[in-house]
């Protein structure tokens, strides 16, 4: 067995993983350290929570939620998370009504729709709207091993071929004049999906010029 001293010294070239620890610390800060590396050293009754990631998604999703929010500047969610409205600015939406099966494949994989209520790979997806009830931001959590390599349905692809879906994400985008950003600290399942952002490109750029 290699002494963990020595392969730390290997390793003094490698890419660095961030900042550097506060000098000197102070006491929430080696209390939040030492937390962390004995729940690392432990082994839950449950061993789905052997994944750090699950505790710190369960602590800190809200909190992380709320600050979402503020950064974007929004008001509250929409009865029901349809981002044609985003494209579209209309005040509601019918969707259930509207889409069939087959649309709803097609629509899986960024295929156009008129214009479409969902974008390609939806899940835990919310349309938020600002101060006036207007709509503001589309978000959806997926995750990555469901997005990166996929084989679409012969619904929605007869030859079933396999494509990456992040190059659908952003080629729908592009289509119905939404801007795109992908978060990687996303408040569902902290630590396991992407926050993917739709906004239309007005949003952000009222004071240019
Ligand atoms: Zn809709």
């Amino acid at each position: 067995m290699t002494d963990s001293s020595d392969d730390h010294d290997d390793r003094a070239d490698w890419p660095t993983p961030g900042p550097n620890e506060p000098v000197p610390a102070w006491d929430e800060y080696d209390q939040l350290k030492e937390a962390i590396h004995d729940y690392l050293d432990h082994e839950p009754d449950n061993p789905q929570w052997n994944d750090i990631w699950r505790a710190l998604a369960a602590m800190m999703g809200e909190y992380q939620r709320d600050a979402f929010v503020d950064a974007f500047d929004l008001a509250e969610p929409a009865e029901t998370p349809c981002v044609r409205r985003l494209i579209t600015g209309e005040g509601s939406c019918t969707c259930q009504q509207k889409r069939d099966w087959k649309q709803r494949e097609l629509e899986t994989i960024g295929a156009r729709d008129d214009p479409p209520h969902a974008p390609p790979y939806r899940d835990h997806s919310t349309l938020w709207l600002d101060e006036s009830g207007d709509p503001a931001v589309y978000g959806m959590h997926v995750y990555p091993g469901n997005v990166e390599m996929v084989t679409p349905s012969k619904t929605a692809d007869p030859d079933q071929q396999q494509r990456n879906g992040w190059m659908d994400i952003t080629r729908w985008a592009r289509e119905w004049g939404l801007e795109v950003g992908f978060l990687p600290l996303s408040w569902y399942n902290l630590g396991s999906t992407v926050h993917v952002v739709f906004y239309p490109p007005e949003r952000f750029r009222s004071n240019l010029e």
